[in-house]
C-alpha cells in the first residue's frame, strides 16, 4: 500500500487567527512599501498575501476530509503520516532577552508617537514617528504577537488524535514540541512525548523543526539521562526533521540559543555562547528586508546545518531520523545538475552512509522550473548512484497541503514520481516507509528484503 511519509493536516482551527493577523500585517506592509520599496519587495508582499489567502481558503476541511481528498487524488487506498508542528514560539522565544529588548523598543516608539501628537509641526519628527509606528504595528502583529499560533499545539493534538481514532490503520501522526517549552510542563517536554508518542499511542513519531529558533543540541533534546534523543533512540521512535535550505523559519532579529549553532567560519558546530554574547544569536537578514528565502536560508544554516546533526548522531548513533526534503527541491536540482551551490543533499548522503538509521524523504518535490524531466534528472543523476543501503532509506512524500502553495496537484505530483522512478517507486513509497515506521503490513508482490540490515 502506498505510504506518504510527509504530509500535513493543518486545519482552520490551528491557523485562521494567525492568518488574519498576518494578512493584516502584510496589507499594512504593502501600503507602506509601495512608494519606498523596490518592485521585487512589493511583489514579495503580494505573493505572501496571495499565499495566505490561498491557505485560508484551502484549510476549510477537517483532517478526515483532507485524507479523503488525498485518497481521491492518489486514486488508491493509502497510509498518511501527518506531521504536527509546534508553532508556539515561531514568532517569540520564551524567557528571551531579545523579547525584552523588543518590549523596550515598543515603549520607546509609543513615547515618540505621543510626542508626535503633541508636536505636529515638527515635520521630521512626524515622519520618523509615523514610519516607526507602522513598523511597530507590523512587529505587534507578526513578531511581538504573543497570540500568533496560540493554542495551535492543543488544537493539532486534538485534530490528529481524532483522525487517528477514526482511521487507526491509515493514519500515523507525528507529534511535535518545541524544547524551549520545558518549563511549561510539570514533567518537562519529555513527559509530553512519553504521554503521546509510542507504538500503542496516537502518535508514532516525533517532528522537530529547529529553524523555528532552537538548536539540534538543545539540552532538553541532547543532554542528561532523560533527553529526548536518548528516549527516542532507546525506544526506536522515529524522528522527522526539516532538512532543507528552504522552508520556514522564525523571523526574529535575535534570539537566545541554548546548545550549538553552525559556525560558518570554521564550518563546524560550536556553542552559541562562544560565538555570541550571552548566547543571543544575531541575524543579518530580518523581516524588514522582506526577502523571505534569505531570512529562511540564514536560519537554516545557523540552526539546522547538517553538521549540527552529525554531532547529534555522533552521540546517538542508532537514532532513527528522517532528514525530510533531501535538502529541498531547489538544492537537489542544482546538486543533480552538478551546480556546486547545491550542497545540502551531499551532506545528507554522507549522514546516511555513516549512520544506519538515517532516512530521507522526497517531499515537496514540485516542478519548479516547468521542466518535464526534473524528477528524471534526480532519479538518474542522484538516486541511481546511491549505494543499495542508502537507497533502502529514501522515501516518497508529498508535503500535502503545503504542496498546493506551489501550484501542484497531488495527482500530477505522484504521476511524475511513478514515471521517473518506474519499478523503484514501490521501494520508496512502500517498502522503505514500512521499515522506517516499523509497520507490520502484508507486502504485495516481490520484495527485495535483502536490502534490510
Ligand atoms: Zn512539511
Amino acid at each position: 500500500m502506498l505510504i506518504d511519509v510527509h504530509c500535513h493536516f493543518f486545519t482552520k482551527n490551528v491557523m485562521t487567527e494567525s492568518i488574519i493577523k498576518l494578512e493584516g500585517a502584510l496589507s499594512r506592509l504593502e501600503r507602506l512599501s509601495n512608494p519606498l520599496a523596490t518592485k521585487e519587495n512589493a511583489q514579495m508582499v503580494t505573493a505572501g498575501k496571495n499565499g495566505l489567502e490561498f491557505i485560508n481558503t484551502a484549510i476549510q476541511n477537517t483532517p478526515q476530509e483532507m485524507y479523503e481528498i488525498m485518497k481521491k487524488d492518489y486514486g488508491c487506498d493509502f497510509i498518511a503520516v501527518p506531521l504536527m508542528l509546534d508553532l508556539s514560539y515561531a514568532f517569540l522565544a520564551p524567557n528571551d532577552k531579545a523579547f525584552e529588548n523588543k518590549k523596550t523598543l515598543a515603549r520607546t516608539l509609543k513615547k515618540i508617537s505621543e510626542k508626535r501628537r503633541m508636536n505636529v509641526s515638527n515635520l521630521k519628527l512626524n515622519n520618523i514617528a509615523e514610519f516607526m509606528e507602522r513598523k511597530l504595528d507590523i512587529y505587534d502583529r507578526s513578531v511581538l504577537g504573543v497570540d500568533v499560533f496560540q493554542r495551535s499545539y492543543e488544537e493539532q493534538i486534538n485534530d490528529l488524535i481524532t483522525i487517528k481514532d477514526a482511521l487507526p490503520n491509515r493514519v500515523y501522526p507525528f507529534f511535535s514540541i518545541d524544547p524551549r517549552r520545558n518549563e511549561e510542563f510539570s514533567g518537562g517536554v519529555i513527559s509530553e512525548i512519553k504521554k503521546y508518542v509510542g507504538k500503542d499511542k496516537s502518535f508514532i513519531g516525533l517532528k522537530l523543526y529547529t529553524s523555528l529558533g532552537y538548536s539540534p543540541t538543545h539540552p532538553v533534546l541532547f543532554e542528561g539521562d532523560d533527553s529526548v534523543y536518548g528516549y527516542c533512540e532507546k525506544n526506536n521512535i522515529p524522528i522527522t526533521i526539516h532538512s532543507s535550505l528552504e522552508g520556514f523559519s522564525h523571523m526574529l532579529d535575535q534570539n537566545y540559543v541554548e546548545g550549538d549553532i553552525y559556525y560558518p567560519y570554521s564550518g563546524l558546530p560550536i556553542p552559541a555562547l562562544d560565538a555570541y554574547e550571552d548566547g543571543i544569536v544575531k541575524y543579518d537578514k530580518n523581516v524588514r528586508s522582506l526577502i523571505f528565502n534569505e531570512i529562511t536560508a540564514e536560519r537554516q544554516i545557523l540552526l539546522n546545518h547538517p553538521k549540527l546533526w552529525f554531532k547529534v548522531l555522533d552521540k546517538f548513533p542508532d537514532l532513527k531520523i528522517n532528514f525530510a526534503h533531501f535538502g529541498g527541491i531547489i538544492q537537489m536540482s542544482k546538486f543533480a545538475n552538478d551546480n556546486q551551490t547545491g550542497f545540502w543533499p551531499k551532506y545528507i548522503i554522507e549522514l546516511m552512509e555513516t549512520y544506519p538509521n538515517v532516512y530521507t524523504d522526497l517531499s515537496c518535490y514540485y516542478n519548479k522550473e516547468n521542466n518535464p524531466n526534473y524528477l528524471k534528472d534526480i532519479y538518474h543523476n542522484v538516486y541511481l548512484k546511491l549505494s543499495e543501503s542508502v537507497k533502502s532509506r529514501v522515501m516518497y512524500g508529498s508535503d500535502y497541503f503545503m504542496l498546493s502553495l506551489f501550484d501542484t496537484d497531488l495527482k500530477d505530483y505522484i504521476d511524475a514520481f511513478r514515471k521517473a522512478f518506474g519499478n523503484d517507486f514501490k521501494q520508496i513509497s512502500e517498502i522503505n516507509p514500512i521499515h522506517f515506521l516499523e509497520l507490520t503490513l502484508p507486502l504485495r508482490g516481490n520484495v527485495n528484503r535483502s536490502m534490510f540490515k
